[in-house]
């Protein structure tokens, strides 16, 4: 048995010189009020889904309400969620007019068969589940990352959130709204087990960067891997599949929660919006190295 743990992302795609105080003060809160749930008995599970449905809410992070549109001017939306001890996965992939897609990707996982639902069928069950419909999209968009389009800056802020609980359960949630200028039914590397969320007895993974190359490096299981057949630390094993990303021309970062031990936090790009609770009680939240 280990102590709970916590850690949280809010996107790779932050750059230098600009303000992230709201996002960092945000992510502190949100990071204390995990470690408060998981003091208090919540599963891995709850409190991943949990923390990255209220960051779908905020709509500071190019996810959830603060996603932008793909070329063809419609909002897409990938989430997904993994529980370790149950290897069980949901997801929902180019999701169009439901507020909360991680909570339509714990839907998938608890109520269908199925790992991944995609656009207009992801929808119609979003639907049959009663979830929160978007009512107009052009008002409740905030479109935060909107202005990296006016300064010719690519645009991304995946979230993520990686937990484990007191009993040592092992769960991970992403959510975005995808890389900016993305084309119309485009799915990143969030919604895909293996690549942009993991969660098995080893470790939970969520990742954020240019999808493309996360998927082409099934990051999320490799990080995972690397420490069950590996014999990695999951350190060695984050910056090992991050160097893969590197190499393929990508960029991003990744959380990561081990069986013990606190949460890893990499990336390649300029910075990672990012919190955790250590298993010493310690909060961190910080943007840059
Ligand atoms: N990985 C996400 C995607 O490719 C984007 C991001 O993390 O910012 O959809």
């Amino acid at each position: 048995m280990s102590n709970p743990t916590l850690a949280i992302h809010g996107g790779a795609g932050a750059l230098t010189g600009r303000d992230y105080s709201r996002e960092v003060d945000h992510l502190r809160g949100l990071a204390e009020a995990g470690a408060a749930r998981l003091r208090a008995g919540a599963s891995a599970l709850e409190v991943a889904v949990e923390t990255v449905a209220e960051l779908e809410r905020s709509g500071l992070y190019v996810a959830g309400r603060g996603a932008s549109p793909n070329t063809a001017g419609v909002y897409e939306l990938d989430a997904s969620v993994m529980d370790g001890r149950a290897r069980r996965a949901g997801a929902v992939a180019a999701l169009q007019g439901y507020a909360s897609p991680v909570n339509a990707a714990l839907a998938v996982m608890l109520k269908t068969p199925h790992v991944i639902l995609a656009g207009e069928g992801a929808a119609a069950f979003a639907a049959r589940e009663g979830l929160e419909a978007i009512a107009d999209p052009e008002t409740w968009f905030t479109r935060v990352g909107w202005g990296g389009r006016k300064s010719g800056a690519l645009s991304t802020g995946t979230v993520g959130c990686v937990v484990r609980d007191a009993s040592g359960g092992l769960a991970a949630a992403t959510s975005t709204g995808g890389v900016f200028g993305k084309l119309h039914g485009r799915v990143g590397d969030s919604p895909i087990p293996g690549a942009g969320v993991w969660a098995d007895g080893a470790a939970a993974v969520s990742c954020t960067g240019t999808g493309e190359m996360f998927l082409r490096a099934a990051v999320a299981a490799q990080v995972a891997h690397r420490v069950t057949y590996g014999g990695q630390s999951l350190a060695e094993a984050a910056a090992a599949a991050l160097a893969e990303v590197g190499a393929l021309g990508g960029d991003g970062g990744l959380i990561a929660v081990g069986a013990q031990g606190d949460p890893v936090a990499p990336f390649i790009s300029q910075g990672m919006k990012r919190a955790a609770a250590l298993t010493d009680g310690t909060i961190i939240a910080e943007v840059f190295r």
